[in-house]
């Protein structure tokens, strides 16, 4: 492992204090409290923003509510809002280094990967900008002589959409866009730990020409102003993305009013690995998936389930590449591995690998919290002789801490594979077509790559199959996620044969 620790272009950074969106103005909370955001990587204050209250949650959501029964956005064409959207799709490309920015200081995550999510997010936006203008319903003509179906497409009413912090701006950007082209007005609560982006985000959306009320920013911890967000009877769907404790907790919250919910949670993903796998490919890729975003990754690659025959071998190639990644300052455009989100976490993360020590599992790299002289890092870590009741082989560990189990035949791997309550996503790696279809359909998750790991496209849905969350986001469906059908049954003409004789 390579440590960067050449500090970067902090001392230029200005801290700003935040307010909120709410009905078209920027506003503080209610009560005046405010909260700041440590870098985790550079250990100093980089952001303040408002500490908003269940009060502030009901101002937004009732200038959402206003928004969407009597504003102008749902009523105008969908061709009006695909322009916005383009719009503001243009704003973020223009936008992007400064956004990219703001989420690797306050997520800790390399500026270079910071930088592709950006590029990725403002796709992402021109992909609903065009599935704006084909949302429709259908009609039927075949119900018998004198009547028409038409089944009609509306937009689902005021969302609440709240974020996690791994992934600030790439989020938000899988939800709001979609949303939006539905014609819903919305209530956005990004994670207290990565807001500026979104608030950025909510400048944008005003300069792009989205009317007043119809995108509301409020920031503030989960309990304060994100449940108010899930109970509230004027919201009608809420699209949560973060931990499985959390979303349960959401889906009990909705259930009161019986909102719509949609659910993007966690996952502990196996990549299933045979002998006449191109290894030199899985290696690498195996380093990255396992590491990548420091392993705070709901897709993280974190189960490595080897053939027995390789497993000694692919175990050490790994320890001896990981051994060469970079880890360091987030803003250093080589770093590989950045920061981890916050201190109590990183004590989170050391305490899996010592559990697992203790539980007869081995090192075979990394495995100790790094001091880099700032912030808080972990060196990438691989543990062999795992088994698949340790915690650290069927829990979230969101650390860059790699298992390794192994198997001998495909039932034995598949089994492994679905022994836990996770069901995001898995790989496979076999040049042979059979097994891969095989481990394909066998596998319960809700995206299996092939001789490939975490690709992803706005075209491609994506969610979990189990806790690991309920509906799809991205791929055309997308927006009709947000919108609720209408069946309109007409007949025409006089009609005969009610229950009741004349
Ligand atoms: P978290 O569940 O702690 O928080 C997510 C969001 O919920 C934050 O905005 C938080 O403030 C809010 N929140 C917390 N308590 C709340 C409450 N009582 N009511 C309403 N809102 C509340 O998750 P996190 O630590 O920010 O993110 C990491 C988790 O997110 C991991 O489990 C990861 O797997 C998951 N995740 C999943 C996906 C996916 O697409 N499946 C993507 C990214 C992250």
């Amino acid at each position: 492992m390579t440590v960067l620790m050449r500090p970067k272009a902090l001392s230029d950074h200005k801290v700003r204090t935040y307010q909120m969106l709410i009905d078209g103005k920027w506003l503080d909370s209610q009560d005046g409290r405010t909260l700041e955001r440590v870098a985790p990587g550079h250990g100093v204050v980089v952001s303040r923003y408002q500490a908003a209250s269940g009060v502030d949650a009901e101002r937004a959501i009732a200038a959402a509510r206003r928004a969407f029964d009597a504003g102008p956005w749902p009523r105008m064409t969908a061709s009006e809002r695909s322009l916005i959207l383009l719009k503001a799709a243009d704003m973020i490309a223009a936008r992007a280094d400064e956004l990219a920015f703001l989420d690797a200081i306050e997520s800790g995550k390399p500026i270079s990967q910071a930088k592709g999510e950006l590029g990725g997010a403002a796709d992402i936006w021109r992909y609903a900008a065009a599935l704006a203008r084909d949302l429709h319903g259908e009609s039927y003509n075949t119900l018998g002589d004198g009547t028409l179906g038409v089944v009609l497409r509306e937009a689902i009413g005021v969302v609440s959409i709240i974020t996690p912090w791994n992934f600030p701006f790439l989020i938000v950007s899988q939800k709001l866009p979609f949303a939006l082209a539905a014609g819903c007005t919305t209530v956005v609560k990004p994670s207290e730990l990565t807001s500026a982006s979104t608030l950025v985000l909510g400048e944008i959306l005003e300069a792009a020409g989205v009317p007043a009320g119809v995108v509301n920013i409020l920031t503030g911890t989960g309990p304060e102003v994100g449940a108010p967000m899930t109970t509230h009877g004027d919201v009608d769907m809420i699209s949560f993305t973060g931990s499985t404790g959390v979303g349960r907790l959401t889906m009990a919250n909705a259930a009161r009013t019986l909102k719509k919910v949609s659910l993007e949670l966690g996952g502990k993903n196996p990549q299933i690995v045979f002998p006449d796998a191109n290894l030199e490919e899985f290696i690498d890729a195996a380093v990255f998936g396992a590491y990548f975003n420091a392993g705070e990754c709901c897709n993280a690659g974190s189960r490595l389930i080897l053939h027995r025959d390789i497993a000694e071998e692919v175990t050490a190639r790994i320890a001896a590449l990981s051994a060469k990644v970079k880890v360091g300052d987030p803003l250093d455009p080589e770093t590989q591995v950045g920061a981890i989100i916050t201190p109590q976490h990183l004590e989170k993360i050391a305490s899996y690998v010592s559990a697992a020590s203790k539980d007869g599992a081995a090192v075979a790299h990394g495995g100790e919290a790094l001091d880099l002289g700032m912030g808080q890092f972990m060196a990438p870590t691989i543990l062999s002789q795992v088994r698949p009741d340790m915690a650290v082989a069927c829990e979230e560990v969101f650390g860059p801490v790699l298992s390794v189990l192994t198997f001998e035949t495909t039932d034995e791997a598949i089994r492994i594979a679905n022994s836990i309550d996770y069901g995001l996503s898995a790989g496979v790696w076999s040049r042979d077509f059979d097994t891969c279809l095989t481990i394909g359909r066998r596998v319960r998750a809700g995206t299996v790559w092939m001789n490939t790991f975490m690709d992803g496209a706005s075209e491609l849905p994506f969610g979990g199959y189990r806790q690991s969350g309920l509906g799809r986001e991205l791929g055309r469906h997308a927006v009709e996620d947000y919108t609720e059908t209408k069946t309109l049954n007409m007949h025409i003409g006089a009609r005969t044969g009610w229950w009741m004789p004349r």
